[in-house]
C-alpha cells in the first residue's frame, strides 16, 4: 500500500475549533519537517482553513485541504450547516458526535484514493482503526488533551461507577494525589458505550500524538507513556500552537480582519501586563445572568479587559439587552474591550500588555497560555476540563482559581452564579500585580513554563527530538511494508 517520494500523512479531525486548531497546526507542523500533510475537512471546516493552508503551500510546504462532504442532514437529523460542534446546541452534542459514524465509507474511498502512509485521525472517529489496518497503514490517535488529563481518565475506570453517595475522591498513586469531584467528571464516564469503542480502538492503533511538552507535565508524560494500561506508544508534538507564528497562517480562524485590528491596536495602547484576558472557548453556554455578573465584576475590579463573548450570546441587540448592563460599554470605555464573537487569541496571549488569562482550561488554551508565559484564572466548565484546572492550580503552579469548590452541573448551565463580587476580588486582586508573594509566585512560574515551551520544539528539544523519531519510526514502517508486497 505504500507509497514512494515523501512520508504521506493524512490527517483528519474532529470538526470542532479545540480540535481542528491543534490538528492543523500538527499537520503544518509535519510539512515543515518534509512530510505531504493532507487535511480532509467538510466544505464549509474548509473555508476556515483555506488561507493557512494556501500561504503555507505558497511557502512551499507540502501541505494540503481534501475536501469531503458533511453527511446529509436527513441521516444525521443535524440541521444543513451544523458542520461544526461550535455551531450545534449543547443538547444536540450526541447528535453529532453519531452523525461522525458516516464518515465511514467516504473516508474509506479516500483511502482507496490517495494511499496515504499513515493516518492520523481523532479519537472520537473509533471506526478509523479498522479502517487503517484494512488499509495496511498505522493510525496515529489525537485526543485534543494533554498526557495529565489522559493519565487521569485512564486511571477513572478504577473509581467507577461512583458510590451514589460520593462528592469527591482523591485519586492515588500518581506522582500527585488528584482530588475529584463528582460534577467535575468529564460527561464522557457516563458514555459506556462510547468509552468501551475508545478503549476497543486504542487496543488496535499504532500510537498516540500528544499536543504536549515532556516538561510541562513530566510525571504525567512518563506515565502515559512507559504505564499506559494499553501499552500503546505516545508521542510529544506540542505546544502546536508554536509552529504556526506568522500572522497570515492564523488568519481565518473565526475573526474578522477588523475585528483582529480593533483588539491588537486597542492591546498596544495598554502598558505591559495590565490587561485580563477572558475567553472561554468555542462551545461555552452561559445564561445571561452569569454574562451580566461577569460585567459587573469586570467593571467593578477596576482593571483593564480583554471580554470575548461568544456570537451566540451578542447575537442581537434585542437578546444583549437582557444582560449587558446598561451604559456598560460607555462606563468602562477605554478600560475595557468587549469582543462579540472571536479574538486572535494566540495573538492576544503574546501581546506585552496581557497579564493574566481567565480561562476555562481547554487544552488548548492552556497550552497557548504557557507558550505566551501568562498565568491563569481558571473557571472550569465541562468535559475534562476540571481536571486540567487541577494541573494548572496544584500541579504547575501557574494559576488561581475563580471560584473554590464544584459549582457548576456537567454539561449543564450554571445552576450557581459565580458573582459579580467573586470576580472583581479574583481580578482585582492580581491583575497587574498586587504585590501578593503567592501571585507572583504563580506568574513567575508562568514565566518559566513559556521559556521551556520554546525551548521543547528548538532542534534538539524534547518535542524536536520525539518528532524526529516518529518519523523515522513511520517511515521505516512504511519501507516494511513495501518489501511486504
Ligand atoms: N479561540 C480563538 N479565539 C476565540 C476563542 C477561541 O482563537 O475567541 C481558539 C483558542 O485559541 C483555542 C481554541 O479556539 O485554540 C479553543 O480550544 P480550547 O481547547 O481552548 O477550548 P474548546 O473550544 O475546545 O472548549
Amino acid at each position: 500500500a505504500a507509497s514512494a517520494g515523501p512520508l504521506h500523512m493524512l490527517f483528519f479531525p474532529l470538526m470542532s475549533p479545540g480540535h481542528m486548531i491543534p490538528m492543523v497546526d500538527m499537520a503544518r507542523l509535519f510539512a515543515t519537517r518534509g512530510v505531504r500533510s493532507t487535511i480532509v475537512t467538510t466544505p464549509l471546516n474548509a473555508t476556515n482553513l483555506r488561507r493557512t493552508v494556501d500561504s503555507s503551500a505558497a511557502h512551499g510546504l507540502p501541505l494540503s485541504l481534501h475536501v469531503i462532504p458533511f453527511p446529509d442532514p436527513a441521516a444525521t437529523g443535524l440541521a444543513p450547516g451544523q458542520e461544526n460542534l461550535s455551531t450545534v446546541p449543547t443538547a444536540h452534542f450526541n447528535t453529532f458526535v453519531m452523525a461522525l459514524f458516516h464518515f465511514q465509507s467516504p473516508l474509506a474511498a479516500l483511502l482507496r484514493e490517495l494511499r496515504p502512509d499513515v493516518l492520523v485521525s481523532d479519537s472520537l472517529f473509533t471506526w478509523t482503526a479498522d479502517l487503517a489496518l484494512e488499509h495496511g497503514i498505522p493510525r496515529l490517535i489525537f485526543h485534543g488533551a494533554g498526557a495529565f488529563p489522559l493519565f487521569v481518565l485512564t486511571n477513572l475506570v478504577n473509581y467507577l461507577p461512583l458510590d451514589p453517595s460520593t462528592e469527591s475522591f482523591t485519586m492515588n498513586g500518581l506522582p500527585h494525589p488528584i482530588r475529584l469531584h463528582k460534577n467535575g467528571l468529564p460527561e464522557l464516564v457516563d458514555n459506556f458505550f462510547m468509552l468501551k469503542l475508545l478503549g476497543e480502538a486504542e487496543a488496535k492503533s499504532y500510537g498516540v500524538v500528544v499536543n504536549t511538552f515532556h516538561d510541562m507535565e513530566p510525571s504525567y508524560v512518563n506515565y502515559y507513556k512507559n504505564k499506559n494500561q494499553t501499552g500503546i506508544k505516545a508521542w510529544c508534538v506540542g505546544p502546536v500552537s508554536l509552529f504556526c507564528r506568522a500572522a497570515e497562517e492564523r488568519a481565518g480562524r473565526g475573526e474578522s480582519p477588523a475585528d483582529r485590528e480593533r483588539v491588537l491596536g486597542w492591546l498596544n495602547s495598554k502598558p505591559a501586563g495590565s490587561v485580563v484576558y477572558m475567553c472561554f472557548g468555542s462551545l461555552c453556554h452561559f445564561s445571561g445572568a452569569q454574562l451580566r455578573e461577569i460585567a459587573l465584576g469586570l467593571e467593578a475590579s477596576g482593571k483593564a479587559f480583554l471580554w470575548v463573548v461568544r456570537r451566540e450570546a451578542a447575537e442581537d441587540a434585542a437578546a444583549e439587552a437582557e444582560w449587558m448592563p446598561e451604559g456598560f460599554e460607555k462606563r468602562v470605555e477605554g478600560r475595557g474591550l468587549v469582543v462579540r464573537g472571536w479574538a486572535p487569541q494566540v495573538e492576544v496571549l503574546g501581546h506585552a500588555a496581557v497579564g493574566w488569562f481567565v480561562t476555562h482550561c481547554g487544552w488548548n488554551s492552556l497550552q497557548e497560555s504557557v507558550c505566551a508565559g501568562v498565568p491563569m484564572i481558571t473557571w472550569p466548565l465541562f468535559h475534562e476540563q476540571f481536571i486540567n484546572e487541577a494541573l494548572v492550580v496544584d500541579v504547575m503552579g501557574v494559576g488561581v482559581r475563580m471560584w473554590e469548590g464544584f459549582r457548576r452541573n456537567r454539561l449543564e448551565e450554571a445552576k450557581v452564579l459565580v458573582t459579580a463580587e467573586e470576580v472583581a476580588a479574583v481580578v482585582g486582586r492580581v491583575v497587574g500585580g498586587g504585590g501578593e508573594e503567592e501571585v507572583e509566585t504563580v506568574a513567575r512560574k508562568a514565566k518559566e513554563y513559556g521559556e521551556a515551551a520554546r525551548k521543547a520544539v528548538e532542534e534538539e528539544g524534547s518535542t524536536y527530538e520525539d518528532v524526529t523519531s516518529l518519523i523515522k519510526e513511520l517511515d521505516a514502517k512504511r519501507k516494511e511494508g513495501q518489501e511486504d508486497v
